[in-house]
């Protein structure tokens, strides 16, 4: 594009002399018939004029020429002329030729003839300058402006033009200003909302129809998944947003859209679900009742969103309980009850055999029903009390019957016992007492101590299907001492001194992953199938041996190592 060559500010004739200005002859107009007397009317020069005429009069933003001296008008755009209206109230056809300080007054206090001299002597450009809040008396509203000034001076030559090119930013500034307010009420709302829910000890979320955070509570940050991170940044004044991880109990993550809260946006009805669990930051995953529901404002539109969840762990493992209950009872109650049934049904078909005289009575067989009857409804007894143990245990109703009992002595008649169960297992009763100690006593419920070593023992015989030895270690632990070497655990419970009972055996061991969940209701190891059982007796026993203040635990190199149980009772003072 040939550059247009500008006209000599001050030749003769001086189309900016002010007489001439103040014909209010159109400077453009001047302008042009300058370049062509200087550059012999060349048409294209004659056609790029009028454009740049039309472009600067057309032009988005204020244009205005000034004369530094005379501080007068010498040419102003279309966009300046209704600025001009706007700000002062006045017509604005008629700026050329007029003094500026006189057409608006109070721009002189705001400095700008100041300016206008800086630049011009300068002969540097201000820029981005403002000019806030210009009233005009009797108008409502101010108007907001942005100018720039720029000295029209030729390469080293002091000028006496500048342009000012004005942008009104008043809309704007307007806008800016609402958003500010809109943003400041909406904070102090959210303040105010996380302050009532914060009183709240559910978990609470409320969002905007748009899915943001407007605010949440304390127990909901608890289960987000950067909980530290917004924790952090709260320490430092900054802000970062929580996250909830929502999962399948499988571990699965959960699909924007099946999200509780897109399903209540969606269905604009409220959503409860326990189906779902949060991934919380140390990874562990915890059962919850989501319940998403829509806000509404007074038309009924939904403004927003209000999701509250809540741990259900409890609810879960009483919902596992009851299931394993139902299962091992109906299987092992079953069991023996199908047996002394076909006890029964044998026992009444030799009777009528000898009734009708085709058989003599057997004994021998008579004998053998009789003890397969008992040891049925043996074991079907233990069953019953364990279940009976387990519900006394939770309901908090377990009450001992505490006497001085001596431990040796309950150990020789146990041990006795089980010896004559087995043939395979050789039982070793390892007393490592000075001689003063070998009848240390505790204050004890003799019954219920006896229930957790013969658990134990019998535990040491059934998982050692192979046979072998089983050792009992007895030992005292005066005062503040711990349990040697290896296994050195005391209970906090037991500061006072204590008999240490440790049950060995060769069997088919603990694996390692079952070691957290061995004392736990119903729960069973996985190397024990075809070993009969209900997952319930290390559980009673742990809970006797804690109701004793006592503690009892287990210890494992894995499968086919043995196991070893350790119980700890608290003594009388020796
Ligand atoms: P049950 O023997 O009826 O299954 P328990 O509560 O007594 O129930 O034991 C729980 C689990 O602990 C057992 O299923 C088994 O996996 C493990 N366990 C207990 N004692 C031993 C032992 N001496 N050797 C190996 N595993 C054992």
């Amino acid at each position: 594009m040939p550059t247009v060559p500008l006209p000599p500010p001050y030749s003769t004739p001086d189309p900016y002399e002010p007489d001439a200005a103040k014909s209010g002859e159109s400077i453009s107009a001047r302008v042009i018939t300058t370049m062509r007397q200087s550059q012999d009317g060349g048409e294209q020069m004659d056609a790029m004029l009028a454009l740049t005429e039309q472009m600067v009069e057309l032009a988005p933003m204020g244009m205005v020429v000034l004369d530094i001296v005379t501080l007068q008008v010498r040419l102003a755009n279309r966009m300046a002329r209704q600025l001009y209206s706007r700000a002062s109230g006045a017509p604005g056809d008629r700026l050329i030729g007029q003094r500026v300080d006189l057409l608006l007054p109070w721009l002189e206090e705001r400095g700008l003839v100041a300016q206008l001299q800086v630049a011009a002597r300068t002969g540097e450009a201000l820029r981005e300058l403002t000019l806030d809040h210009i009233s005009v008396p009797g108008r409502v509203g101010a108007t907001y402006w942005r100018y720039d000034i720029v000295p029209l001076s030729e390469v080293a030559q002091p000028t006496r033009d500048v342009l000012v090119v004005i942008n009104d930013y008043t809309q704007e500034h307007v806008e800016r200003q609402r958003a500010e307010h809109a943003t400041f009420s909406a904070q102090l709302y959210a303040e105010k909302l996380e302050a009532v829910i914060e009183q709240i000890g559910e978990a609470v979320i409320v969002r905007d129809q748009q899915g943001r955070m407007l605010a949440y509570n304390r127990a909901a940050l608890s289960y987000a998944c950067n909980r530290r991170a917004v924790e952090r940044a709260r320490a430092r004044g900054g802000r970062q947003e929580p996250r909830w991880e929502l999962c399948y109990p499988d571990g699965m993550s959960v699909a924007e859209r099946e999200r509780p809260s897109w399903q209540a946006l969606l269905a604009g009805t409220p959503v409860s679900t326990d189906q779902y669990c949060i991934r919380q930051e140390n990874g562990v995953m915890l059962p919850v009742l989501i319940q998403a529901a829509p806000l509404r404002d007074e038309s009924t539109a939904i403004m927003g969103l209000v999701i509250t969840f809540q741990d259900i762990t409890a609810v879960k493992e009483v919902e596992r309980l009851k299931d394993e209950f139902i299962s091992v009872a109906s299987h092992e109650l079953r069991q023996p009850l199908t047996v002394i049934q076909g006890q029964a049904q044998l026992l009444d078909r030799h009777l009528r055999r000898h009734t009708s005289g085709a058989a003599p009575l057997n004994l021998e067989v008579l004998g053998q029903i009789a003890e397969g009857i008992e040891s049925q409804t043996v074991r079907l007894n233990l069953l019953v009390s364990d279940l009976l143990d387990m519900s006394r245990i939770q309901s908090g109703e377990l009450r001992l019957d505490v006497a001085p009992t001596t431990l040796l002595e309950v150990l020789d008649h146990l041990i006795g016992l089980q010896r004559s169960t087995t043939l395979d297992h050789q039982f070793v009763l390892d007393v490592c007492l000075s001689e003063g100690m070998r009848d240390l006593k505790g204050e004890w419920d003799r019954r219920r101590i006896e229930q957790i070593v013969l658990n134990l023992l019998s535990n040491a015989i059934k998982y050692s299907p192979d046979g072998g030895e089983v050792r009992i270690a007895v030992e005292f632990l005066p005062e503040g001492r711990s349990i040697e070497p290896q296994h050195a655990r005391r209970p906090k419970a037991i500061a006072g001194p204590a008999a240490h009972i440790v049950v060995r055996d060769h069997g088919i061991g603990i694996p390692h992953e079952a070691m957290p969940n061995l004392f736990e209701r119903f729960y069973r190891a996985g190397n024990t199938v075809g070993i009969q059982g209900t997952g319930l007796g290390l559980y009673i026993c742990r809970q006797l041996a804690l109701a004793h203040h006592g503690d009892l635990w287990a210890e494992s190199a894995g499968i086919g190592e043995g196991s070893a149980f350790h119980l700890v009772l608290p003594v009388q003072h020796v």
